[in-house]
């Protein structure tokens, strides 16, 4: 199951939690910051307004010591200088915001000097002074009414005040103005005093001091009735400081409070306050202590003068005032985390836990289908094996095959399937007993015994294949499978198995085997039977002492019959001679066929018969019997070798015998055959000397070993020589003079013949041209050509090329055919004598008279010449019937327009009848023998001929 990634980022609810408590957390911060903020504006407010109202209240009661200072003359009428002192003192010493206490008298002109007088007596030579407009004083000029400083106290550090006249200045006659108006305190503005040199430091206030006993209802009345005024001369600062301090709120350094002597925040009247109000600070400061808000401005009236107090609260750091809000925000927000963290883990807890659930449930669903599974499958075995079962009992009883169970005594307790019915058996008759008692013989055999020990071994075993008979006593073949049994306690208990019935097998492989050892069209024992009865039969003579003869025979020219007269008949013939072979033979002996037309026959002795030479005539005259093939009667020979065991076998074994049987057999064909003859080792030495020639004679051409000598044809009319036969001669360095009958047959064998045949075609063309240019005569000469030169694709090719090269004219060559030539395929050899014949060249028949049916192809065939063979001519003499051979066949070649040319004669006699008979030509011993080239050039020299018919014979030799 695939695990799915716990660690994802924040979960939507936990992300929704902690944007939503984030919120209530700000929104809460934010109203608890309203409060907050709230708290300080009101806090603020209470605080600013406690200083106003105590600036107002001080003021108020500056305003009241006047008077009070006032009354003391309302009171009394006429105040001593004595008494105003004593009554200030008090007042002075407890009011320190009081620089002075005056009483400004007003004086007419004429009584300025008694009142100078007066004043003197105070402060001598005081006379009445004015503010100069530069700053100082200066003796007040003549002026119809005076406001003097008369009663100043205290004296000390206002002295210069003291005679001064006030009228001059503006502010306090407009004071005074008012407060006559009133009938009240005023106050001026901040003055300049003269006791005091700092600007504006102070402020008067004034009350008026009536006539006693004046009427003082209306303004005028007042103002008629104005004898002076008492002032107090206040320090602002002071009076400002002292106020708050006595109300206890001077040291507040939260609370800023500027006081101006104006109706506005004037700074030229500043009394009390620090530094510029509203100063501007720097945006971290700002940021850091925020203003409380703004500050608070009020305008007082005291004693008809404005004054203006604004208070501000100092920058106090935010934290201070904002704990709970910052608080609100950092603890909402801590709780936001944790509440999302919460949230989070209960979602990844959620989450894994539905994982686990959906794992357990895939679980869950796997082992349930598996459970289905299983069941299925036990289903489907159950129907599988009662399938397999039926399947089994059908097939058995379909089955050749069947089943069978033995018990611990190895008893057949259970036969099922086709025993009965396909084996042949009776499995009733074999329950109960054992195989041994149901097989004859079975006890007694090698396979029998071996086959009871291994079930008494208690092993298993297959394919055991035994024959028996069944119930109708036919010999059955039976294949059996079995195999222990054992319990569980692995003890025996008895054995099964299957069995087959392979008679059919059996049967088809025996044929088989005959097929693989027999031959096809005879039906003979074929080469690797023969090998194995030989083998058996040389080892019953080395057993026994009696000699074994093994024969080889060989059809003489049976590739004629083959040839001439159709496979076919070549196949009925060889049937024919095997089965009178086989018909000729005992029993024990073995007739085989070794190829084509040779047989092998074995031949064992007995005791009660002995081998003799009787039993090769038998076997020969059995053979030469007429076959009658089609409409014609066939004759045919053989020729046989014999070699006799264990004379013949040279240790060589059976192997050795067919050999020398061969060897033997090619002598009696060499020896015309037709007769057999018993191997000798003489033969093994020729046959090992031919086989010495034909590897000699495989370099003979390369090495200039072969010449060519000529035999002189001579014309019987003329007596002259016409022409010669070129034969050829092997000079070989160890065998000397080879003979062509020793290898000319080995060279056709081995084909080299055809490479020999055109070195002679040449050589003969080339000599016979040279000697006609050297003027010795146009001659002709005749070259003898074998089967395999006959049948060479590029023959005429050859010929041609060789009559172009060597510039001989065609008609001067004449090439000798023999008539075996023809018998393979006569229509092909036809074929190819036109086309010789086309090159201009001469054909004669070689040999003529010992082939077959030898006149019945002449008509048919381009032939010019007829050579008559050597055995007629030289049994002339001998034998009437030869002679009259000779004869016939002169007669007959003239019939049809052919040469005759007589070979081998070696007598006068011999010559005589064939110039009687009209022979046209001879050659023989009896003119000259073959001639090396040098000699035979003599003879044309010497112009030697053949003498008349009644002369002696010019005999000329080699
Ligand atoms: P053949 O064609 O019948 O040649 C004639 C043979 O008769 C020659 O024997 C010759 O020497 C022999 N002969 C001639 N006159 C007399 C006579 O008066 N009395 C006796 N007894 N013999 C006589 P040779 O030279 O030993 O040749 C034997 C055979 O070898 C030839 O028989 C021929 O078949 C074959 N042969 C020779 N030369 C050639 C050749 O160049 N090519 C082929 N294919 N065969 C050749
Ligand atoms: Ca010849
Ligand atoms: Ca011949």
């Amino acid at each position: 199951m695939p695990r799915h990634r716990l660690a994802t980022p924040l979960s939507t609810a936990a992300a929704l939690t902690l944007a939503g408590a984030m919120a209530a957390t700000l929104v809460l911060a934010a109203a608890v910051a309203r409060l907050e903020y709230d708290k300080v504006a009101l806090a603020f407010q209470q605080r600013a307004s406690a200083r106003v109202q105590a600036i107002g209240q001080g003021l108020e009661e500056a305003v009241e010591v006047v008077a009070v200072t006032n009354g003391l003359f309302a009171a009394t009428g006429t105040v001593s200088r004595r008494q105003f002192h004593d009554f200030t003192a008090p007042l002075l010493a407890r009011l320190p915001f009081i620089q002075a206490f005056n009483y400004h008298r007003v004086v007419e002109h004429d009584a300025r000097a008694a009142l100078e007088a007066e004043l003197s007596l105070q402060v001598p030579a005081t006379s009445i002074t004015e503010m100069q407009a530069g700053g100082g004083r200066a003796v007040a000029p003549q002026r119809a009414r005076y406001h003097v400083v008369d009663y100043l106290e205290p004296m000390a550090g206002n002295d210069a005040a003291f005679g001064l006249n006030v009228a001059g200045n503006a502010a306090v006659m407009a004071a005074l103005a008012r407060a006559t108006e009133q009938n009240g305190p005023a106050a001026t503005g901040l003055l300049s005093l003269a006791q005091d040199t700092r600007r504006n430091s102070g402020f008067e206030v004034i009350m008026p001091v009536y006539r006693p006993g004046a009427a003082l209802a209306t303004p005028e009345q007042r103002r008629a009735a104005l004898v002076g005024d008492t002032a107090a001369i206040i320090r602002a600062s002071v009076l400002v400081q002292q106020i708050l301090d006595r109300a206890e709120l001077a040291v507040d350094p939260d609370m800023l409070v500027w006081v101006y002597a104006s109706a506005s925040a004037d700074p030229a009247r500043i009394v009390y306050g620090q530094g510029a109000p509203g100063a501007a600070r720097t945006r971290l400061a700002q940021w850091l202590a925020p203003a409380a808000g703004e500050p608070l401005r009020v305008t007082l009236t005291v004693a008809g003068q404005p004054w203006h107090v604004m208070v501000d609260a100092a920058p106090r750091p935010f934290l201070s005032e904002h704990l709970g809000s910052l608080g609100t925000l950092v603890g909402g927000a801590l709780f936001a985390l944790l509440m999302s963290a919460f949230v989070h883990t209960l979602v990844r807890r959620s989450r894994r836990v539905q994982l686990l659930v959906d794992a357990a449930t895939a679980d869950l669903t796997l082992s349930n289908q598996r459970l289905i599974d299983d069941v299925v499958a036990r289903r489907q075995a159950e129907a599988a094996l009662q399938t397999s079962e039926q399947r089994f009992r059908q097939l058995v009883a379909m089955s050749s095959d069947w089943y069978w169970e033995q018990d611990a005594e190895l008893r057949f307790i259970d036969i099922t399937g086709g025993a009965g019915a396909k084996g042949g058996l009776t499995p009733d008759s074999m329950i109960g007993r054992t195989r041994w008692e149901t097989v004859d013989g079975m006890e007694d055999s090698d396979w029998g015994r071996a086959h009871i020990a291994r079930l008494l071994a208690r092993e298993p075993f297959t394919n055991l294949e035994y024959a028996t008979r069944d119930e109708h006593g036919e010999l059955r073949w039976l294949c059996i499978h079995g195999e222990p049994l054992f319990d569980a306690d692995q003890r025996f208990t008895g054995y099964r198995g299957t069995g087959t019935d392979i008679t059919a097998r059996k049967l088809t492989e025996q044929r088989i085997q005959h097929i693989a050892q027999h031959d096809v069209l005879t039906g003979l024992p074929n080469r690797s039977l023969l090998q194995d009865r030989l083998g058996q039969a040389v080892a019953y003579s080395a057993r026994s002492g009696h000699p074994v003869w093994v024969m080889l025979i060989d059809l003489d020219r049976f590739k004629l019959v083959n040839d001439s007269m159709g496979h076919k008949a070549g196949d009925v013939l060889l049937m024919t001679i095997a089965a009178r072979l086989r018909s000729a033979l005992r029993d024990t002996d073995t007739v085989a066929r070794l190829s084509g037309d040779e047989f092998v026959m074995i031949l064992t002795e007995h005791d009660d018969e002995h081998l003799n030479p009787d039993i090769v005539q038998r076997l020969m005259d059995a053979v030469a019997q007429p076959v009658l093939l089609g409409q014609k009667e066939f004759f045919v020979t053989c020729s046989i070798g014999v070699a006799v065991y264990p004379t013949d076998s040279a240790g060589s074994g059976a192997a050795g015998l067919i050999e020398h049987a061969d060897i033997a057999m090619y002598r009696a064909k060499q020896l015309g055959r037709n007769n057999f003859q018993f191997f000798t080792p003489a033969m093994n030495e020729e046959a090992m000397e031919r086989v010495r020639i034909e590897s000699a004679l495989r370099n003979a051409l390369e090495r200039d070993q072969f010449v060519l000598h000529y035999q002189p044809q001579v014309n019987l009319a003329s007596g002259k020589v016409v022409g010669m036969e070129a034969l050829i001669r092997w000079q070989h360095p160890e065998l000397g003079m080879v003979a062509p009958h020793r290898f000319v047959p080995v060279a056709e064998e081995t084909g080299l013949i055809v490479a020999i045949g055109a070195w002679v075609m040449r050589t003969a063309c080339a000599q016979t041209k040279a000697w006609q240019d050297a003027g010795l005569g146009r001659l002709r000469v005749a070259v003898n050509l074998s089967a395999r030169q006959f049948g060479a694709a590029n023959l005429l090719a050859d010929i041609g090329a060789v009559l172009e090269q060597t510039g001989m004219a065609p008609e001067l060559l004449e090439i000798e055919l023999t008539e075996s030539l023809f018998m393979s395929d006569v229509t092909v050899a036809v074929e190819t004598m036109h086309g010789l014949k086309k090159l201009g060249v001469q054909l004669s028949i070689d040999d003529f008279g010992t082939g077959y049916s030898s006149l019945s192809y002449l008509s048919r065939f381009p032939i010019d010449v007829l050579k008559i063979d050597r055995s007629f001519v030289s049994d002339i003499q001998r034998d009437a019937s030869d002679a009259a051979i000779v004869a016939s066949i002169i007669a007959l070649a003239h019939n049809l327009k052919l040469d005759v040319i007589a070979e081998g004669v070696e007598t006068a006699e011999q010559l005589d009848y064939l110039r009687r008979h009209r022979c046209d030509e001879m050659q023989g011993y009896y003119f000259s023998r073959p001639l090396a080239a040098s000699d035979f050039e003599q003879l044309l020299r010497q112009k030697q001929c053949l003498p008349s018919q009644a002369q002696h014979p010019a005999r000329i030799l080699a």
